[in-house]
């Protein structure tokens, strides 16, 4: 068969005459013949496949440094390459949806500060923790009121141990008033020398807690244990674990699909624990009314399905609701850890509700 003019085969594969020059002129696609006095560059028909390529990875959005990356490899490399990129892609999303809504909240509620009062906003929650049905003794701990919730994981020997002192000291050393992350912040190390004081080396706690200001929620975690928030029905986890397979999640030697059954996934990086002081993230969230929080430990989120959660949370309507029916559908799948889930929903004080 015939050569294909630049034309033709344009057409044939749904990239444009300029596309192909530029492609010839980065080396992602190099013509069979290029006519040494006209210029005209010709292409065999066999090129489509690889064309068609580049035209789906552009499609994607993938930068053409990329582009020459995946065309420039076998199948199974490429498709990996594919994977990395638009988990990248999903990761920056997440991250700029989590921004888009702060910003969203922060403006609206400058224009409303101007017209109206500020409406105080109030926390209603619930929170529990259950042994599960497979092991002897329950190290989950929870706590939370109306402004302070907090789940914590505990492991070894004095796990149960661990876990209750972190919470212990962290409501004893909590602030209700002044910059709420800060107290918290503090809050956290105090709970830190309290179960390095007491926990022996093997032992410690995961620890994820937020406060409430009446505006904001400053949170605090460490560990596997997490927070999520649903808005406008999505349900956006807002935590990071420190955990062994997410490090290697993020440097992309697995995909999170490998993970849930890589024999290291509960191992932590990071924790509350007797040997060195802890190093927890922190952040503050923008509150909105109708915002759910969700904490939770891994008995929860690791044995019931994001979907799972997701439609519980969005179903029922009120936290003690939620946190009973999330613990009922860990027991159907068999429970086998412990767990701590509460559950947090902004609402704007019954005065003010329509
Ligand atoms: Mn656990």
């Amino acid at each position: 068969m015939g050569l294909l003019t630049i034309g033709e085969f344009a057409r044939a594969s749904g990239l444009s005459p300029k596309a192909l020059r530029l492609y010839d002129d980065l080396g992602l696609l190099e013509p069979a013949v290029v006519d040494q006095q006209s210029g005209y560059r010709r292409y065999r028909p066999g090129q489509l496949a690889h064309a068609q390529l580049v035209a789906w990875l552009r499609r994607l959005g993938m930068p053409l440094a990329r582009i020459k990356i995946v065309t420039s490899v076998s199948g199974a490399d490429a498709a990996r390459e594919v994977a990395d990129y638009w988990r990248q892609v999903e990761a920056d999303t997440s991250l700029r949806r989590q921004l888009a809504s702060t910003l969203v909240d922060h403006l609206s509620r400058k224009d409303q500060a101007m017209t109206d009062t500020p409406t105080p906003l109030l926390l209603r929650y619930a929170a529990r923790s259950d042994r599960g049905l497979v092991r002897d003794v329950n190290q989950d701990a929870v706590h939370s009121d109306g402004y302070l919730v907090a789940v914590a994981d505990g492991f070894g020997a004095n796990g149960d141990c661990a876990s209750a002192i972190a919470l212990e000291a962290l409501l004893e050393h909590r602030a209700t008033t002044g910059d709420v992350l800060n107290a918290l912040q503090n809050a956290a190390l105090r709970a830190d020398e309290a179960v390095r004081e007491v926990a022996a080396t093997d032992s410690g706690t995961t620890l994820t807690a937020l406060a409430w200001s009446g505006s904001e929620l400053a949170f605090v975690h460490i560990g596997d244990s997490r927070a999520y928030l649903l808005r406008h029905g999505v349900l956006v986890q807002l935590t990071h674990d420190h955990t062994v397979v997410q490090g290697l999640i993020d440097d992309g030697t697995l995909t999170a699909a490998e993970a849930e059954s890589h024999p290291q996934r509960t191992t932590l990086v990071r924790a509350i624990h007797g040997e060195q002081p802890a190093r927890p993230d922190s952040f503050v969230q923008d509150a909105q009314a109708g915002d759910r929080y969700l904490l939770s430990s891994d008995g929860l989120h690791g044995t019931l399905r994001d979907e799972v959660v997701h439609a519980v949370l969005a179903e029922q309507q009120n936290p003690q609701d939620a946190v009973d029916e999330l613990i009922r559908r860990v027991h159907t799948a068999g429970a086998p850890d412990n767990v701590a889930c509460a559950v947090a929903d902004i609402v704007e004080p019954v005065s003010r509700r329509k």
